[in-house]
């Protein structure tokens, strides 16, 4: 939903921190999880992740959210798919090129960057190509997964 996705880029403080609470909890449970199998997990993980974040952010379910370094804005709602956006044809009005209708998802991720904190600004950071065979996956598991792996 559209006015949620600013809603969301408003509160990026606060969505923020609860999503840094869900990894750590996963982070926590994540020996007990991969002993049970994680493609097992996958499914009912899923059945809570994509419906929350759809609602909030619209989410494709891309598989590697960048929720978090992107003010809570998902890229995956541009009509390019720019991970590293924006592109040239962001209007003077921060409308999108491609629907003007909309504001431009990058134009959102920097005024949700704006409301962390300095140190939890992370917009400039790289974002590397997406991996489509992570499409529809759970990006929780994973990044609680490459937490565990970077310990
Ligand atoms: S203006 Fe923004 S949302 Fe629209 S295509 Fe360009 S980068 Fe994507």
């Amino acid at each position: 939903m559209y006015a949620m996705r600013r809603w969301s880029a408003r509160h990026s403080n606060t969505l923020k921190a609860i999503y840094h609470q869900i990894e750590n909890a996963l982070v926590k449970l994540y020996p007990r999880l991969e002993k049970i199998g994680l493609e097992k997990i996958e499914k009912p993980l899923m059945f809570i992740e994509k419906p929350a974040k759809r609602f909030l952010f619209d989410s494709q379910s891309c598989g590697q959210c960048t929720l978090g370094s992107t003010g809570m804005s998902c890229p995956m709602n541009c009509p390019k798919t720019i991970r590293n956006g924006p592109c040239g044809g962001v209007r003077a009005n921060g409308k999108c090129e491609v629907k003007p209708e909309m504001d431009c998802v990058w134009v959102v991720a920097w005024e949700g960057t704006q409301n962390l904190k300095p140190e939890e600004r992370a917009i400039q950071i790289v974002q590397p190509m997406l991996d489509w065979r992570l499409k529809g996956k759970s990006a929780w598991l994973r990044s609680a997964e490459q937490r565990i792996r970077n310990l």
